[in-house]
């Protein structure tokens, strides 16, 4: 945005297919960049952003083209509304969010490790750290990478060794990890094959690599369609399903071995959806509808690849 308000077009790029190069695409929504009101509101302007989501003609790949140019997006995590690193705030679905974040943690610690003895793990985007901090606790040595300085200094008072950077350029030890772990990150970076390539070579052969992802296909994507949550336009620049995932890292050596569904990202994203672009005396009635569709997304999500959000496991060969 300009001072004007008037976004003006050298802050965005269009770009090919970031899986299979191809330039064509077709339009699956416009999307409202759920933040663009308070972030409007403090640079004085009114007008809200859109963004288009589209699917590769070729692949079938969604992502957002046009899109913001890398240098200015962070603009778009320093709105009020932002919510990952958050400790407080944030209303019904921020105590939530952090009355269950234990839950969670312990549910990604088990999963994402399970059947393997503890080794050293990097997590990338770790945020404040939670997570590469539980693993911590259980045997584990634990490195995050995290590109918010802010954040990283949280981790640290955890104990977890933080690199600062992105995947690209970051200045990440000499070392091989046994575990490489990304907790809704992957659909952030705007150099996706760069960061995939990289994090990639960090891995031992036979390692595992975790990727949690919001799922397009979800129930709850088809329901609320263009005001789904987990678009979360700008910030979000692609949606994977699972075989745009295999087409990802397959050529970089790993093999898919399972997907499951995240427990409480259905009701975190239905209720995010529903109270989103509403508040006033209705909010409590937008809730709890929030929370039926949740309830149904997530029983939706016990049948194979139809969760909110699916961590997808892979090893390296
Ligand atoms: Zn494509």
């Amino acid at each position: 945005m300009t001072s004007s308000g008037v976004r003006s077009l050298p802050e965005l790029e269009e770009i090919p297919c970031p899986l299979c190069g191809t330039a064509t695409f077709r339009l699956v929504h416009t999307l409202q960049d759920r933040l663009s009101p308070s972030r409007a509101q403090a640079a004085g302007v009114s007008q809200e952003e859109t963004f288009s989501l589209a699917a590769c003609s070729s692949c079938g790949f969604l992502y957002l083209n046009p899109r913001p140019r890398p240098e200015y997006l962070g603009r778009y995590y320093r709105a009020a509304g932002y919510d990952p690193h958050r400790r407080r705030g944030g209303g019904w679905t921020g105590l939530l969010y952090r009355i269950l974040r234990p839950l969670s943690v312990d549910w990604k610690a088990a999963q994402a490790a399970r059947d393997l003895p503890p080794g050293r793990l990097l997590d990338v985007g770790c945020g404040s750290g939670e997570f590469p901090a539980r693993m911590r606790e259980r045997g584990w040595e634990a490195w995050g990478l995290e590109l918010d300085e802010a954040a990283a200094g949280q981790a640290r008072e955890l104990g977890v060794k933080v690199v600062v950077g992105d995947p690209v350029t970051a200045p990440l030890p000499d070392l091989d990890f046994d575990l490489i772990t990304a907790w809704h990150a992957l659909e952030h970076l705007p150099d996706l094959r760069g960061s995939a390539a990289r994090v990639a070579g960090r891995l031992r052969r036979g390692g595992r690599l975790a990727l949690a992802l919001p799922n397009p296909a979800s129930l709850e994507a088809r329901f609320y369609g263009s005001r789904w949550v987990a678009w979360d336009a700008p910030r979000h620049l692609y949606h994977f399903r699972r075989q745009d995932l295999q087409a990802l890292f397959e050529p970089l050596g790993f093999r898919f071995l399972r997907s499951l569904a995240l427990p409480l990202d259905p009701f975190y994203h239905a209720l995010l959806s529903e109270l989103s672009w509403k508040s006033g005396p209705a909010a409590g009635l937008y809730a709890a509808r929030g929370l039926l569709l949740g309830a149904a997304s997530f029983l939706n999500g016990l049948r194979p690849e139809q969760g909110s959000s699916l961590l997808y496991l892979f090893q390296k060969t």
